[in-house]
């Protein structure tokens, strides 16, 4: 199936909106509309050229044609080579064996739990497996936000909260589910997708090696996250079992290969934050000095959030979130793709134009010079806002920004921010995805006309929801493989990956097959 086919974005190809390259139809639209006082529409006019003008070119520093992407690609390709070949990553990524050497092969059976601490939530799941059908027969989970104060504090005060909420949801089972376990004699397992670099010690331990997404736990760094999990669930006086300790995207690629028939090679999440996994060829992992898995496989983390490139066009705004954050100097790639930073870059875009351009009239709203008021969230709205008036663009800076009142002008230019920036973000992302392609030999043209099938399983809150971002990504990766391509690329959504994939690779790890 074609990725744009899979995902039916092509509704947003054309929008309504005017584009911001059109200056004098604007102007007549302005006349059209009967404004009175000449000088207002001539000052309006005036600081909507120059915001334009920065406009223009703030779309060329962050532009990404497609030899460029092409460029990008190709540097990642090497840094996966770098990172392949020494103990403990390249400079930039880490390339980490997950002890994965089997996915899911759709006979899993039984009740199973996953924990996922992702970033911004935090989801326990109970999830029934129908073993020979290959079936999720059933699936619970709870959702909770983690408390800002616990990402920057102790590893004890945030395990406590993690077990407690995954004990508590435990009490929650139906009393059949209950009995199952007494006469069983099996203790309850879990897997837990984390979606933090650790370097993995099994399939069920690993060590934090830092902390992104604004999460900064310095005690738990260094130290075994399963055994510190485990020692919190010991307190909250519940038995349960960490059977599997899965990256995020470990989780998302196993779901795919569990959910989709054709194969599933990479596991990719653009949420809060951004990273890729994929199935390498084993003898391919040269830093690997322990017997060569059976299947000839192995799963490698990338932790890609942690690229960066002389190609990647970075901007001011770029910096300064790069300068403002917990990790200076690390995750630019992340920093330009992922939902913690896509808000706060428009943010810093629309300020300096506010500042330089008077774009808002001579006062610079003091909300838009507010570190972190725009959310990815509203970015997304904003920019799918394709009514002819951009109303839902005007409620966002009423209600963000406390601007009362706005021009059309100055909507067009506030979507237009938003579309370059989602632009950047899609295809800069699918150019990172061609780089895996490329690596594992997915690439390259059809010599017979046929192709193969390859499917990425995607997951993350800002894939999910903003077409727009996932368009322009599915676009660009056509666009790299090209039309005669060998392999028919197809992102899928895999909704709640991270978490069902833990809950699969607990299942076949399980203490009691
Ligand atoms: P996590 O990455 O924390 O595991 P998710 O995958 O659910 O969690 O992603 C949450 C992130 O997705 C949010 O931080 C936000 O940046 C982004 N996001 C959530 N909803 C939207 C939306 N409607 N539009 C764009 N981005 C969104
Ligand atoms: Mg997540």
């Amino acid at each position: 199936m074609a990725i744009g086919k899979v995902l039916g974005c092509a509704g947003f190809q054309h929008s309504a909106v005017p584009t911001l390259r059109e200056p004098v139809r604007l102007r007549a639209q302005c006349r059209r509309r009967g404004k009175t006082v000449s000088m207002s529409v001539q000052k309006t006019s005036k600081t909507v050229q120059q915001a334009e003008k920065m406009l223009q070119e703030f779309r060329q520093s962050s532009s990404t044609p497609l030899p460029l992407l092409h460029q990008v690609a190709d540097a990642l390709v090497q840094e996966m080579y770098a990172g392949l070949a020494s103990e403990g990553g390249s400079d930039q990524l880490k390339m980490l064996p997950t002890y994965v050497e089997n996915l899911p092969s759709g006979s899993e059976k039984g009740l199973f739990y996953a924990v996922d601490l992702g970033g911004t939530n935090f989801r326990v799941l109970r999830v029934e497996l129908g073993g020979k059908t290959g079936q999720i027969l059933s699936q619970e989970f709870k959702e909770v936000v983690i408390p800002p104060e616990l990402m920057v504090g102790t590893g004890k005060d945030l395990f406590d909260f993690i077990a407690g909420t995954l004990a508590s949801f435990v009490d929650t089972e139906d009393e059949s589910i209950k009995a199952h376990f007494v006469q069983s004699g099996k203790t309850r397992e879990s897997g837990f997708a984390f979606s933090f670099p650790v370097r993995q010690t099994s399939v069920k331990s690993g060590i934090v090696i830092h902390w992104t997404k604004g999460f900064k736990v310095d005690d738990a760094v260094g130290k075994d996250i399963v055994k510190q999990f485990q020692d919190a669930i010991s307190r909250s006086n519940h038995q349960i079992m960490i059977s599997a300790l899965v990256n995020d995207t470990v989780g998302t690629l196993a779901g795919g290969r569990f959910n989709f028939d054709e194969e599933t090679m990479i596991g990719c999440i653009i949420g809060t934050g951004t990273n890729a996994c994929y199935v390498e060829r084993a003898d391919a992992v040269h830093k690997w000095d322990e017997p060569l898995p059976k299947s000839g496989e192995m799963v490698i983390n990338m932790e890609w959030g942690n690229f960066r490139s002389p190609y990647l066009p970075r901007t001011f705004a770029d910096e300064t979130v790069d300068k403002d954050s917990v990790n200076p100097g690390d995750q630019w790639f992340e920093k330009m793709i992922s939902g913690m930073y896509l808000g706060e870059i428009v943010r810093l875009v629309l300020a300096r134009m506010a500042k330089e351009a008077e774009l808002f009239g001579g006062n610079v709203p003091v909300k838009l010079l507010e570190r972190l008021t725009l959310g990815t969230p509203h970015v997304s709205k904003i920019h799918l806002d394709n009514s002819p008036d951009l109303d839902v663009v005007a409620k966002v800076l009423k209600d963000v920004f406390e601007i009362e009142t706005t021009t059309l002008e100055e909507r067009k230019i506030v979507h237009e921010v938003c579309d370059i920036m989602g632009e950047r973000g899609g295809r800069l992302a699918a150019a990172g995805l061609y780089g895996i392609l490329k690596k594992i030999g997915r690439t390259g043209k059809s010599r017979n006309g046929s192709k193969k099938k390859t499917v990425i399983a995607m997951d993350g809150g800002l894939f999910e929801h903003h077409v727009r971002y996932r368009s322009y990504m599915e676009e660009a990766l056509q666009e790299l493989m090209g039309s005669d391509a060998a392999y028919e690329v197809a992102l899928r959504l895999q909704n709640d990956g991270s978490g069902i994939g833990a809950a699969l690779l607990a299942a076949s790890h399980s203490h009691f097959k």
